[in-house]
């Protein structure tokens, strides 16, 4: 099958095999994000998925843990989702996790009863778009919920058996206020008790609403001497009551990124944000965009060094 658009997933994900059921994302608002900006959702036909399926059968794959992609596969219909689980089941019969991207908004549009099926057919980690605890943030940046929405529809998947890792974006709340979202995300992330977080760490394209924003001066982007700052007071705050939270945080532009399991790897971590902010404090501003002449260099999120 010939991919459209850019591959995106969660690092979690990378070593599953992606199989395509929607091609870009169905909401396409969120005013930082220039993804699938360039593409019409759609669903792909049933056929097509099953030729994907077959395809990979007969090279010889036997996939344990299947990613469906595209943006927000999640979106699709409770029956049609369940369609494409017992196809999965048929073809590799040895696959017992399958994980998607999920909005806020395509898990309140399902009953519990439809996330009880789709968790008892093997549907098991949902990768939802938190970025933000901060309300104004969140419509600012036109995501589509909002922080109470976020945290009953949470409870929900896991209700139905299902795990919620959370994305977040340091950066996100804008200038000067990293460690006010930081606090807000932290006591959020608390209460909802995601099993995994990834921080991306915000990045400024010149293609998205969020540009013109800053053109027009109704954002003022934070330093990423700010980001990590914020970064680190998320990784001083998380709370991991005996359970093994795991946190992954990408800085793509200064190419930096901190692992690890936070009841064990916190002090390393900690240190590991220290010994940066030291270092960019010493620097001139640097901003993660795509149209100053302090570009970002790193080309992918594999292209990073200094992994704790
Ligand atoms: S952040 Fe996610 S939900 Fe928002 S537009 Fe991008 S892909 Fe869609």
């Amino acid at each position: 099958m010939d991919y459209e658009g850019r591959i995106c997933r969660s690092p979690m994900e990378k070593s599953s095999y992606m199989l395509p059921v929607t091609v870009g994302c169905p909401y396409n608002g969120c005013h930082f994000c220039n993804l699938f900006r360039d593409l019409h959702y759609r669903e792909l036909p049933f056929s097509q998925i099953e030729e994907e399926l077959r395809r990979v059968q007969n090279a010889g794959g036997k996939p344990k843990k299947i990613f469906l992609g595209d943006g927000c596969a999640f979106s699709l219909k409770t029956e049609q989702l369940l369609k494409i689980l017992n196809l999965i089941h048929q073809y590799f019969p040895e696959c017992d996790i399958i994980n998607s991207d999920a909005t806020v908004t395509s898990i309140r549009m399902k009953t519990d009863e439809e996330l009880r099926a789709l968790s008892e057919n093997g549907y098991k980690h949902l990768y939802i778009g938190i970025e933000s605890g901060l309300q104004d943030v969140l419509s600012f940046m036109h995501k589509e919920h909002d922080v109470v929405e976020a945290e009953r529809e949470i409870a929900r998947i896991k209700n139905a058996g299902m795990i919620y890792d959370a994305h977040i974006m340091s950066g996100v709340a804008g200038k000067e206020r990293g460690i006010e979202n930081a606090e807000a995300l932290a006591a959020f992330l608390n209460r909802t008790k995601p099993e995994f977080v990834v921080n991306f760490s915000m990045f400024i394209s010149s293609d998205t609403p969020l540009y013109q924003d800053i053109v027009k001066g109704s954002f003022q982007p934070a330093t990423e001497l700010e980001n990590l700052k914020e970064d680190r007071r998320v990784v001083e705050l998380l709370a991991t009551d005996g359970t093994e939270l795991f946190y992954d945080s990408f800085h793509d532009c200064i190419r930096k990124r901190v692992w690890g399991t936070l009841a064990k790897d916190r002090e390393k971590m900690l240190k590991q944000l220290d010994k940066w902010i030291e270092e960019f404090e010493k620097k001139e501003s640097i901003y993660a965009t795509d149209f100053s002449y302090k570009n970002c260099p790193a080309q992918t999120m594999f292209d990073l060094e200094n992994i704790v």
